[in-house]
Order: structure tokens, then C-alpha cells, then sequence
């Protein structure tokens, strides 16, 4: 839907654009035949720009505002006679999150003539002119002409106040009734596990059996209960955080260490690999032996996402290796965890981080999962502005990257000590009297 209204706000703009063209060259009787179509085209379209409920706009090369629906000015609180002609920067002011400011760069605007292709932006926010806050979902595309010059852009937008309340309220309700539902499956598993206690309970084989296969059960509908929770408290960002900085290659190698059983009880190889970085950054003075890939991260929230990866990788391979692996260059860092599974279908890759997604595969049908837990990795990942994807063939295996800004040694000494001094206090000034 909303697509469409940006394929048709485009078609209007550029027979809104060939108007104009035309309207200078109608001389003779022909011509102001054609003008008049035209005119008519052009009333069409003012009435449709006029009917779309999404704001559209369009910017001249000078990113002034050219043309502002009715829907652009409800939604902004601009008069259509006051936004035109004005830089757009002074109509669309955007926020993030946390309520600061978009930078020139992070606009999506901005970006659509800097790298002349569509920009979509799911969670700016934008100031209105009464400086109210308004959840947006922005998609904008630029203009270019036969010579690849980029004439302009136009912006689609859509007030989706109404959606994040929903949201929110199903999100409220989830995490709600999945933390009343934990305790008493928590005290069914209990009571499962004592039955199967030889040295409590008596049972014959065929209860055993059965009472096997409840508390399997019962372990699965606890874990989607708690993976229900943090995907809910992720998605309205009530997930503790505590972000510190880490020194990656240490961490992750100790990780690898933790895992390594599950995956060798499997029957299959693990492998730690720790790559060099382009330009090794160790403290000063030290004999350089690895790189130290720093990075500012909760290392309980980033241990869950590494866990979450790995033991995927074990659940998806039969046989073979998995690997984890971390490398990277001046500015980032990179963790990747390797496997010699199934690998994934092309198509379902682009679903993979999506809530609740599952491949359909006979794989999946036998292996228990909540589909959650990519999810789960991938809202983790973006609390440090990083960046999950996997890369995978069917038939070769999977390798899911996860990068992070990379902190320089110096950085992340400052950034250690700021944390001290902040936990402990400055030393107390000495004052002297005279
Ligand atoms: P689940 O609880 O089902 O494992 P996830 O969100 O962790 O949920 O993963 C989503 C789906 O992605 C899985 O059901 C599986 O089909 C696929 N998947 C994840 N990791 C791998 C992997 N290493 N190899 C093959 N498929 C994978």
C-alpha cells in the first residue's frame, strides 16, 4: 500500500514536472490543446495529492520544498503556503529514539541525494511544528534525468502513531501474560523432573516414557515464555542493558571454551579462530601476540546472542565443524559463527530475523524452536549500533557475522577509566589553608 502511494506520488510529481515543462513551449493552437490536457492532467493530480492521506513531497535540486500535500501539512502542522519554498530541513526535522536530532547524514532526505537511491527510515520520529513527536514510516526517492543527474527528490510519509500504540499494547500484553505463565510451568517442570528422580520416585518404563516426553514439553513452553519476554521487553526497550567495554578476542575465546561441550556431546568439531585486524591495535608497549578488538557492550546481552548462534549451529548440523571466529578492522569488529549444517535457502534468508519465523524444513519439524531467537540476536545487536546477517547456501553450511563499532585501545582506556571514576568517585581534592 504503501509502496503504492510512492509509485503513484512519483507518477503525479512527474507529470506535475512535464506540466510545467510543456506550459512554457504552448505557443501555437496544437500547444494549447496539449496545455489544456495537460491542465487537466494536472487537476487529476492535485485532487488525488490532495485525497492521499500519507504527506508527500517534492524537492527541487536545492532541496527546497517544491510541492506539500494536505496530508504533509496535517501531519507536520505546516500551512501548504508556509512549508513551500523553504528548505525541507526547517518542515521535516526528525528525532531518533532518544529524542536527538537527526544529523545531516542520517537524514533520510539527505542521503537519497547523496547516494541516489530509495531510502526507507522506519523509526524517525518527526518534531511537528507545535513540536509534538510523530512516529513516522519515511521512504524517499530521488528524482534523477537521462544524464544520471540527480533533479530532486520526493519523500513519502506515513503517521503511524496508531500502529506503535497497538503495538505497544500487544507487546504489554505478551510480556504480561508470558511472566504470569513462567512460574507455573517453572513448578510443573519441578515436579517432572523429581517423578523422573529415581532416587524420589518409582516408576515403571512406560511412565517414564511418557513423563519424559511432558517435561520436553514443559522445558519448550518455558523457554517460549521466556523468550516471549525478551523479545517483548526488546521490542519497547525495557531489555537491562549495561554496556561496558570489552575486550572481544579474550571474551569470545573464553566462550568458545563454555560451548565447546554441547557441541563435542553432538559428535561435531569446534574451532576458535581469531583473525588479525588490518592495522593492529594493542596497548602501547605491549609484545603485539593478538589484536584486542574492543568494543562498548552489555557481555551478558552480547554472551546470549553468541550462545544463541552457536547452539543454532549445533542444532543445524549433523555432522562437521563449528566455528567461531572473530576478526575486524579499524572500525569495526567482527564475530562470526561458522557451520557445516544444511545451510539455509536463498529465500528464507531475508525472513530469518523476522518474530516467530521458522524455515519450513524437515530439519525444523524435528528440532525443536520458538522462532524468536534471531530475533532476539538481532534487537541485542542493534542496541550497540551493530549489524547481524548470515550468509548461507543451501547444501554449505551458514555463517552468521555480527559486527560492532570497534573502540581503539585509547578510547576504551579513557572510556574504562571515566566508568571507575564514575563508580568510585574522584579522589577528593586536597584543599589547604592558610
Ligand atoms: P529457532 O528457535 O527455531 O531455532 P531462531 O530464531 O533461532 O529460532 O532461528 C530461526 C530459524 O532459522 C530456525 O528455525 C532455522 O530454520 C533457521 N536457522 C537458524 N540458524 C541456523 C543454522 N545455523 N543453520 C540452518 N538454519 C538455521
Amino acid at each position: 500500500m504503501f509502496a503504492l502511494a510512492l509509485v503513484l506520488a512519483i507518477v503525479i510529481v512527474i507529470i506535475y514536472i512535464v506540466y510545467d515543462k510543456k506550459r512554457h513551449k504552448a505557443t501555437n493552437t496544437g500547444a494549447s490543446r496539449l496545455a489544456e490536457d495537460l491542465r487537466d492532467e494536472r487537476k487529476k493530480s492535485d485532487i488525488i495529492l490532495g485525497a492521499i492521506e500519507d504527506g508527500v513531497v517534492l524537492l527541487d535540486s536545492k532541496k527546497t520544498i517544491q510541492l506539500f500535500n494536505t496530508g504533509a501539512s496535517k501531519i507536520t502542522g505546516w500551512p501548504i503556503a508556509e512549508a513551500l519554498n523553504l528548505d525541507y530541513k526547517s518542515v521535516i526535522k526528525l528525532v531518533n529514539d532518544k529524542d536527538e536530532p537527526y544529523i545531516d547524514g542520517d537524514h533520510p532526505l539527505e542521503k537519497v541525494f547523496e547516494s541516489s537511491a530509495p531510502i526507507r527510515d522506519n523509526n524517525a520520529l518527526l518534531a511537528s511544528r507545535s513540536d509534538k513527536r510523530v512516529p513516522l514510516f519515511l521512504s524517499a526517492s530521488p528524482l534523477v534525468d537521462e544524464q544520471g543527474n540527480i533533479r530532486g527528490a520526493v519523500a513519502v510519509f506515513r503517521d503511524v502513531s496508531q500502529e506503535r500504540q497497538e503495538e505497544k499494547q500487544r507487546g504489554e500484553f505478551i510480556s504480561t501474560a508470558s511472566h504470569e505463565m513462567r512460574t507455573p510451568v517453572a513448578a510443573i517442570e519441578g515436579y517432572l523432573s523429581l517423578a523422573l528422580n529415581d532416587k524420589v520416585a518409582t516408576i515403571d518404563s512406560r511412565a517414564r516414557d511418557y513423563l519424559e516426553k511432558a517435561h520436553a514439553s514443559t522445558q519448550h513452553l518455558g523457554q517460549l515464555f521466556q523468550d516471549l519476554l525478551t523479545s517483548a521487553k526488546a521490542e519497547d526497550g525495557r531489555l537491562i542493558n549495561h554496556p561496558e567495554v570489552v575486550e572481544l578476542s579474550g571474551f569470545s575465546q573464553a566462550l568458545a571454551d563454555d560451548l565447546r561441550f554441547s557441541a563435542e556431546k553432538k559428535g561435531l568439531a569446534v574451532e576458535y579462530a581469531l583473525g588479525s585486524s588490518n592495522r593492529i591495535d594493542a596497548s602501547a608497549g605491549e609484545n603485539i601476540i593478538q589484536p584486542l578488538y574492543y568494543a562498548n557492550v552489555d557481555p551478558d546481552r552480547l554472551r546470549e546472542v553468541i550462545t544463541n548462534l552457536f547452539d543454532n549451529a549445533c542444532k543445524y548440523t549433523e555432522e562437521g565443524k563449528v566455528t567461531l571466529g572473530i576478526t575486524g578492522d579499524e572500525n569495526v569488529v567482527q564475530l562470526y559463527i561458522k557451520d557445516t549444517g544444511n545451510g539455509i535457502a536463498r529465500e528464507d534468508i531475508p525472513h530469518l530475523f523476522q518474530k516467530f519465523y521458522r524455515v519450513d524444513s524437515s530439519a525444523t519439524r524435528t528440532i525443536g524452536g520458538t522462532g524468536l531467537g534471531l530475533f532476539i540476536c538481532r534487537k541485542i545487536i542493534e542496541l550497540y549500533n551493530g549489524r547481524i546477517w548470515v550468509e548461507s547456501e543451501l547444501g554449505h553450511g551458514s555463517t552468521f557475522f555480527i559486527n560492532l563499532p570497534r573502540l581503539s585501545s585509547q578510547k576504551a582506556e579513557q572510556m574504562k577509566k571515566a566508568a571507575t571514576s564514575e563508580k568510585y568517585g574522584t579522589p577528593l581534592q586536597q584543599t589547604t589553608t592558610s
